[in-house]
């Protein structure tokens, strides 16, 4: 694999990602493909250097009409990249599948693999699946992941010291459940990982069961299971090795969960849920364990939402005034927010392009996202709510008398601190909006 990848590319001026080959011990062999390799290897390496230059982390490839439209999500928000014509697009659905070592010949099952890849000299791994649509037509995404950037430090990733310190506070007496939870593409894994990062590594020492693809945590020893050991032995093992927190694979089964009940007043575990809110994720917990040991072992559900940051470029301070700071409950001596510029008149001809705005942001005018944060916390209140029931209503109302964090205040932090702005966390926010345009793919991005 990866010979003859350059061969026909001399052309081309901007740099073209490398494909060194499919992911998950997974062959391909080009040569036994020579057709589609002429017709769209050069394509697709172009629509692939493409989307990673503008920073996509989801590639899409869609079959509408006979035709297959490509989009770039951006920062959460897709942006049409231009429709090939049927046959063509085809193959280049057909090619990534060959990249990623699946079967391009299979087109009534959902398959996913992935793809090495470099480019401009940063490694990524292109997560490649199939979905079908209907049988024989399916639907194709590219989810982009850059091996580092999933293992930001809490710092990096923007966590603020004070979610840093309350994590840390969990986990110091080494003991009971906090989980993570999140809808799909919301950061979470690396906020599970951003929260076994918070573990003071100095004081307490952390070990990981979770598979994290080989890459190895900060400050974290991989306890590798042996064969034919269940849980049980594993984390007695463990505790003999003087562990404080231990980090899980992602919880799927009662059973792993019940274990680690039965370890949760001699260890402190983080892990991360398949629930989109920490209410769901609470009720997820007593459906599998009951109400009693979420009582005694759960300690907080965290979550976040990311959410667009200005451009520092070209954001644009101006003075609240006194109605809006009420309205966001901000100290009324907050004196500059930011907004994004206002776009240019489209009536005047001298005007220059959205592009033309700024050189950084191509006139998004947004470059990447950061996160606002809610924790859940096992008050006393928050544990009498949960042996009422879990009423949502009360979750939400023991959350602002216990004073917690929830992700509108949060997002209200990330207006103040002039890291994104008020119509951005509106727009997060908003239940129909900021997802994918379902219809037509709007001409052009206009937010
Ligand atoms: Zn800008």
């Amino acid at each position: 694999m990866g010979r003859g990848d350059d061969d026909d590319d001399q052309e081309e001026d901007m740099e073209q990602v490398l494909f060194q080959g499919p992911m998950f011990g997974r062959e391909t062999n080009l040569k036994e493909n020579p057709r589609l390799v002429k017709a769209a290897l050069v394509p697709v390496k172009k629509m692939i250097s493409d989307g990673l230059s503008r920073r996509a982390h989801t590639i899409l490839l869609e079959p509408a009409q006979g035709r297959v439209t490509i989009r770039f999500v951006v920062d959460g928000i897709p942006y049409p990249a231009g429709a090939i014509p049927g046959q063509r697009g085809m193959a280049m659905i057909q090619m990534i599948k060959v990249l990623a070592g699946l079967n391009p010949q299979e087109r009534n099952e959902t398959q996913s693999g992935g793809i090495n890849a470099e480019f401009e000299e940063v490694r990524y791994e292109l997560l490649t699946e199939t979905v079908l649509l209907k049988p024989g037509v399916e639907r194709l995404k590219i989810r982009v992941e850059n091996p580092k950037i999933t293992y930001l430090k809490p710092a990096d990733a923007g966590m603020p010291e004070e979610v840093m310190r309350q994590i840390r506070g969990y986990t110091e007496d080494s003991k009971g459940l906090i989980l993570v939870c999140g809808p799909p593409d919301s950061g979470i894994t690396s906020l599970s990982i951003c929260a076994i990062h918070c573990v003071d590594p100095y004081l307490y020492s952390v070990f990981s069961l979770a598979d994290t693809g080989g890459k190895p945590l900060t400050n974290v020893s991989d306890y590798e299971q042996e064969e034919g050991h269940d849980l049980e032995f594993s984390f007695d093992r463990i505790l003999r090795r003087e562990a404080d927190a231990i980090f899980m694979d992602p919880l799927t089964d009662p059973a792993v969960v019940q274990t680690m009940c039965q370890f949760a007043d001699r260890m402190c575990f983080i892990a991360e849920i398949p629930a989109k809110t920490p209410t769901e994720a609470v009720q997820q917990l007593i459906q599998w364990v009951g109400t009693d040991l979420v009582t005694q072992h759960l300690k907080a559900v965290i979550t976040q939402k990311l959410i667009r940051t200005l451009c520092d470029d070209c954001k644009q301070a101006f003075r609240p005034n006194p109605q809006l700071l009420k309205r966001l409950n901000l100290p009324p001596e907050t004196t500059i927010l930011y907004r994004a510029p206002s776009p240019p008149d489209p009536e005047d001809e001298d005007a220059p392009s959205i592009e033309e705005l700024c050189e950084d942001c191509d006139g998004v005018p947004f470059h990447g996202r950061t996160a606002a944060y809610e924790i859940l916390e096992m008050t006393d209140g928050m544990k009498e709510v949960v042996v009422n029931g879990l009423d949502p209503q009360a979750v939400k109302e023991q959350m602002a008398s216990d004073g917690m964090r929830t992700l509108q205040k949060d997002a209200v932090r990330l207006v103040v601190e002039g890291k994104t702005a008020l119509e951005e966390v509106q727009r997060t926010f908003a239940p129909s909006k900021g997802r994918r345009p379902k219809a037509r793919p709007r001409p052009r991005p206009d937010e």
